[in-house]
């Protein structure tokens, strides 16, 4: 080991992931800055070593205890690295968290990510899956992306354009998938910011307020409102949000579902047709289904929570058991949105 980095063994990961799962990692480094983390990869230790990169554990279901080496960037720092009339530029550090760097946008009534509000993780996790909510995605503000590439031992850049953006989806689920480490994202925020309002009940919620010409703080103070409301808190009940991605389907399926649901909600998105997978769950009956410690949010079906002390594995089985009903009914495959490990 180098310098002051810091490795712990054995080390419990049950308040590092949301679910709260209760797992070991063999070896759990934490690294404090992009120097160390190349001494790492130089170091011969390492080179030889599978590992897996933890952030905020949001978006990851462990199912076992974990063998490999798990690295965690600490690094958060955030700057301003330029601005012009229209747009700020800012750089934050991989470990920082998400909605902190919200809170400052929205302090600073710089529009772009103020619909992001309140969703867990780090900066570095986000371009992943590319994270999206109420109209905004992070592609609409992303200028690069750094990370480490572990395939060529060194600090490489991708474009907005490079990082091949997709609905939960990026070149970082594909082509790099486990050749990477992302070490901080760019972000354009809008000095001139034009709100976001036509996804789900905003513009309701924000009528029912009174608030006729929202800023940047008013909305994303709505969404907290909502999502407050509508999503379980993991602090109090595990959970990783939305278990699976909405299904693109064939114009076909959406047809045949019409037939006997008339009502099936649908939209276009990549111009392909979306079908809500919460709606596919709570008309498979499934919507606050509980089997022992795991089930349906009853708020929010999508949303599969411990009630318990779960185990990945029940947790899993509880999922593909949601997967077979609605394949069933509907003849649509729902994929995990969440990692399972
Ligand atoms: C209550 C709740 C609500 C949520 N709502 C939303 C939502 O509205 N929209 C949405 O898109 N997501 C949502 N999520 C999912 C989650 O918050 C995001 O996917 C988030 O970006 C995950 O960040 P993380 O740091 O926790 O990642 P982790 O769970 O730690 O990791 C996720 C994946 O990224 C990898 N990874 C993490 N950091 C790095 C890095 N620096 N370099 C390389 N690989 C890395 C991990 O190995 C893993 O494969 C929600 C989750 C919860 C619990």
């Amino acid at each position: 080991m180098t310098g002051k980095m810091k490795l712990f063994e054995n080390y419990s990961l049950k308040e590092l992931n949301t679910f709260h799962i209760d797992v070991k990692a063999k070896r759990f480094i934490i690294v404090e800055n992009v120097n160390e983390l190349k001494e790492l990869f130089n170091s011969s230790e390492l080179s030889a070593v599978k590992f897996l990169t933890l952030g905020g554990g949001s978006n990851i279901l462990f199912t076992k205890d974990i063998d490999d080496t798990i690295i965690h960037l600490s690094f958060n720092q955030l700057s301003e690295l330029k601005s012009d009339d229209n747009f700020v530029y800012l750089k934050a550090e991989a470990g920082l968290i998400w909605d902190d760097l919200v809170k400052y946008s929205v302090e600073k009534n710089l529009g772009g990510i103020e619909n992001l509000a309140m969703i867990p993780g780090t900066v570095g996790a986000a371009p992943i899956q590319n994270i999206g909510a109420y109209g905004q995605e992070l592609k609409d503000t992303l200028v690069e992306v750094e990370f480490y590439d572990l395939i060529e031992n060194k600090i490489r850049c991708l474009s907005n354009e490079q990082c091949q953006f997709g609905y939960r989806d990026s070149v970082f689920k594909n082509e790099l998938k486990n050749k990477f480490i992302i070490t901080s994202v760019t972000f354009r925020l809008s000095k001139n910011p034009v709100p976001v309002l036509n996804y789900g009940n905003v513009s309701n919620e924000l009528s029912k307020s009174g608030i006729k010409n929202p800023t940047v703080k008013d909305v994303s103070n709505i969404i907290r409102k909502i999502r407050t409301e509508k999503l379980p808190d993991p602090d109090l009940i595990g959970n990783a949000g939305s278990f699976f991605k909405n299904p693109f389907v064939e114009e076909q399926i959406l047809q045949q579902i019409r037939k006997k649901f008339p009502d099936v909600p649908s939209f276009n998105q990549e111009n392909k047709i979306k079908i809500p997978a919460a709606w596919l769950i709570e008309k498979s009956g499934l919507k606050g289904f509980r089997k022992g410690n795991v089930g349906t949010y009853p708020n929010q079906p999508l949303v599969i929570v411990n009630y318990g002390n779960a185990t990945g594995t029940e947790i899993l089985e509880f999922a593909m058991f949601i997967q077979k009903t609605v394949l069933e009914k509907f003849n649509i495959q729902l994929e995990p949105e969440v990692n399972i490990i």
